[in-house]
């Protein structure tokens, strides 16, 4: 089969009625957070079962500004090495220091480690965990630890809307403080850049609120045009048009993710009893952003390097990795991290990749992947 286009890991999916809402949206009177923010605000609750949703610029943002609520500046922060760069880095924006734990087989944040971290250093106050590929963290544990150390939760659910574990839902919020959700266009379901905070916490969704228009206030008793700061907040703002957007791809979520599954379950099949081994073997709970698969290179003629260029160059296939470990950034090597002792995660990088997977991937072009993976490896 002839491909003439490039297949990428993951695009989004836009439509006409995607269109025609952000242009009725762009006509009116006001184009920046307005009622159609609150609307898209009310509507992502209402889909994740959580009391107050916050739509905010982008994920970072949303990570950044949780961050200013939930930590103090030396705070030690639980989290993970294999995470986009953002999730430790607003961690780091407030002056809080993560700490990186290595992650169990499913590539998730290992629970049972945090624990034996939370018994031996008090100054721990956070756990940051990401449901890699929108595979949500073990929810018993999160809730055990969260009760018996009294320390807060944030879910970095950028991989994960539309999850469930056992009946709870990605930023529902049950055992954590408070979730976070990127729209950027290789997620679920994109608003352009844009993102927001779930959780079930009036006093955080209020104060995020302020901090995210500038830590500004209006309040009874000051003049019409007057208003006080009273925190340092940041611009996070999200525009109305692009909440539109988000609205329109809400109700095409349970689409999106439908398609992903069957894709994940497509690629499940192919690999069965093969040198590439899926993360985690099929199963519903997961939203699938990503579709992650292991080979064990040591055994084979080629590098991981070798077929991330064979197939870019030969079949216009481009992998990407999720992720390259974080506390091994030249910015996290200056601030003295690096040599954390996390064999799971340096083994993981080695042999992991992810595959294309994106509710337009058709039937044909996955079989084109599955195809030339397979004449690579077996050369
Ligand atoms: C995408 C992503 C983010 C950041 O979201 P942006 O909207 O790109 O700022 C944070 N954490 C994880 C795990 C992500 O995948």
């Amino acid at each position: 089969m002839i491909i003439n286009k490039i297949i990428h890991y993951g695009k989004q999916t836009i439509n006409q009625d995607d269109m025609d809402a952000v242009s009725n949206t762009l006509i009116s009177e006001l184009i920046t957070t307005g009622p159609v923010t609150k609307e898209f605000e009310d509507s992502v609750a209402k889909y994740c079962d959580v009391k107050y949703c916050l739509a905010v610029s982008n994920g970072t943002v949303a990570l950044h500004l949780a961050s200013m609520y939930l930590l103090q500046k030396d705070d030690k922060v639980l989290t993970t090495p294999n995470s986009f760069l953002a999730t430790s880095n607003a961690i780091l924006y407030v002056g809080a220091r993560p700490v990186f734990v290595d992650i169990q087989e499913d590539g998730n944040i290992n629970l049972d480690l945090c624990e034996e971290y939370l018994k031996k250093d008090s100054s721990i106050k956070a756990i940051y965990a990401v449901a890699f590929s929108g595979n949500m963290v073990n929810q018993e544990k999160l809730k055990y630890l969260r009760e018996t150390y009294k320390i807060k939760i944030l879910e970095d659910n950028a991989h994960a809307i539309g999850a469930v574990y056992d009946g709870i839902k990605a930023g529902s919020c049950i055992n954590s403080d408070c979730s976070i959700f990127s729209f950027h266009p290789v997620k679920h379901m994109t608003t352009g850049e844009g993102g927001a905070i779930t959780t079930n916490n009036k006093e955080l969704y209020e104060k995020l609120l302020m901090l995210r228009n500038h830590g500004m206030t209006k309040r009874d008793g000051l003049a019409p045009w007057e208003y006080e700061m009273t925190d340092l907040g940041i611009n996070g703002r999200i525009t109305d048009f692009q909440c539109a957007l988000g609205l329109s791809q809400l109700k095409r979520l349970p689409e999106f993710i439908n398609r992903r599954i069957e894709i994940a379950k497509k690629y499940d099949e192919a690999f069965k009893n093969t040198a590439v081994k899926p993360l985690y073997e099929f199963h519903g709970k997961s939203s699938y952003h990503l579709y992650v698969v292991q080979v064990d290179f040591t055994k084979l003629n080629i590098t991981k390097e070798d077929l991330y260029n064979i197939l870019k160059d030969k079949y216009s296939i481009v992998l990407q990795i999720h992720y390259m470990p974080i506390n091994k950034q030249p910015y996290y090597k200056s601030l003295g991290y690096g040599d954390e002792n996390i064999p799971n995660m340096d083994k993981y990088y080695e042999a992991c990749f992810s595959l294309p997977i994106y509710p337009l991937l058709s039937n044909e072009e996955q079989e084109y992947v599955i195809k030339s993976l397979f004449e690579i490896l077996n050369d």
